[in-house]
């Protein structure tokens, strides 16, 4: 006996992107592309997975990605390798050894892709999610920052999510950093009963991390925690002023917030994060900073860096009812044209005239269910269903004339043109 199947379903927390959300999604990705070359970033794709120790290295032995998020795994060489969390480190790494610092600093790349992080999926969190995300590398100047800030708030206007809320802060550098953690973390240990169970176990190993807890509690204590821009050094307290004149001169509208460190241990000076206030508890729609330090960790050279992603699944939801997309297939614009033939004789010419069309850039359909043999009036149902603008109508009378019958599904009109004509006449006035 035939064993029967069990249906097979996707990866939780992976989730399919069906044709019919895919306007919204490519819209986003389009508008990206042209914002993002007029600011002179250019793409670049690096590979989903890279060596594991790219990442340990790169995010941070102490983070919460590193410790418990990757997909890591062992390939058939024996070789540690893990799916990307964040893009951060493999461009870095892709930089650095492909010398594209070579070409002109501060280099500017974007990159579209997806990410995966084992995470609990929730509301608006996925373990395969997507981000467009940009870096700029090579120069430390505020100037590229102030940009930068410019750039992301124009990313969002152009999908048309002008009212979100800027928050940024700057957590300062290895120089000024240790004192600011020392009394941050003193601070938290008189309170550490307070605190929930994972932050009095990131007190050892991430203090910062405790400030960006989002749980009640966790919120009170950190409410009156010392705030890093009061233990900047010098060169840090300059360049934080240097950027918010630029902010201020572009009118870049923001928020200090003391809390807002970014979860991974390589970042220096600047941090900031986008939020959605409709979106609720997940509600930050991008994030970024410096990373000063990156590049010493990954390639032993200090290179100053700076960058955000933006999470794609939320700016999508965010957009989801607001936006001008069409979401079903009744609701596309009539265009093109659909073949139909009548008579299986007709069925080769149908095809080599779908074909013709096609090559000359106009959307072409025809029945590909039965042997060419179809009612007229069921292919014309189709046609209309499919939301085509003309129907072509090969028919044996119209054949043996040379002709064929042009319907316009619109106004319901029809006419007879030359056979030899068609692709003329459906590519010039007639196109849909
Ligand atoms: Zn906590
Ligand atoms: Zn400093």
């Amino acid at each position: 006996m035939r064993e029967i199947r069990r249906m097979i379903k996707g990866v939780r927390g992976a989730p399919d992107i069906l044709p019919a959300e895919i306007a919204r999604w490519q819209r986003v990705e389009t508008e990206s592309r042209r914002v993002l070359e007029n600011y002179g970033y250019r793409e670049i794709r690096t590979p989903i997975f890279e060596r594991t120790e790219l990442f340990v290295r790169g995010i941070g032995e102490g983070t919460d990605i590193v410790q418990k998020e990757m997909y890591t795994f062992t390939d058939k060489g024996g070789e540690s390798l893990t799916l990307r969390p964040e893009a951060t480190a493999p461009v870095v790494r892709a930089v650095h050894e492909h010398s594209l610092l070579s070409e002109g600093k501060p280099l500017k790349v974007y990159y579209i892709g997806a990410m995966f992080r084992h995470e609990r999926p929730q509301a608006g969190r996925f373990r395969q999610f997507h981000q467009i995300g940009v870096e700029a590398i090579g120069v430390e100047s505020p100037r590229v920052d102030a940009e930068m800030l410019a750039l992301l708030l124009h990313l969002f206007e152009e999908w048309g999510l002008p009212d979100l809320a800027l928050y940024l802060n700057s957590i300062g550098d290895p120089s000024c950093r240790p004192s600011y953690i020392e009394r941050l973390t003193a601070f938290l240990r008189s309170r550490k009963a307070k605190l929930c169970r994972d932050c009095q176990e990131r007190l050892g190993r991430n203090p910062l991390r405790v400030l960006d807890c989002k749980t009640p509690g966790c919120r009170a204590v950190t409410a009156d925690a010392p705030k890093s821009i009061d233990f900047l050094c010098d060169p840090c307290a300059d360049h934080f002023r240097r950027l918010r004149e630029l902010l201020d001169a572009l009118e870049v509208k923001y928020e200090i917030d003391p809390r807002l460190v970014r979860g991974l241990d390589y970042y220096t000076r600047t941090a900031f994060e986008l939020v959605n206030p409709a979106l609720g508890a997940q509600n930050a729609v991008a994030g970024g900073g410096r990373y000063d330090g990156l590049s010493e960790e990954i390639a032993g050279k200090a290179v100053p860096g700076i960058g955000f992603a933006v999470g794609l699944e939320r700016v999508v939801a965010s957009l989801a009812g607001k936006d001008k997309d069409r979401k079903t297939v009744g609701d596309q614009p009539l265009e093109g044209v659909f073949v139909a033939t009548l008579g299986l004789g007709l069925d080769r010419h149908g095809f080599l005239l779908a074909q013709r069309l096609r090559r000359a850039s106009v959307r072409t359909g025809l029945d590909l269910t039965g042997e060419g043999d179809r009612s007229l009036r069921s292919q014309l149902r189709q046609a209309d269903k499919e939301r085509f603008r003309y129907c072509l109508i090969l028919g044996e009378d119209e054949q043996k004339r040379g002709e064929v019958t042009l319907k316009d599904m619109q106004g319901g009109g029809q006419e007879s043109i030359p056979l030899g004509t068609v692709v003329e006449h459906l590519t010039g006035v007639k196109r849909g």
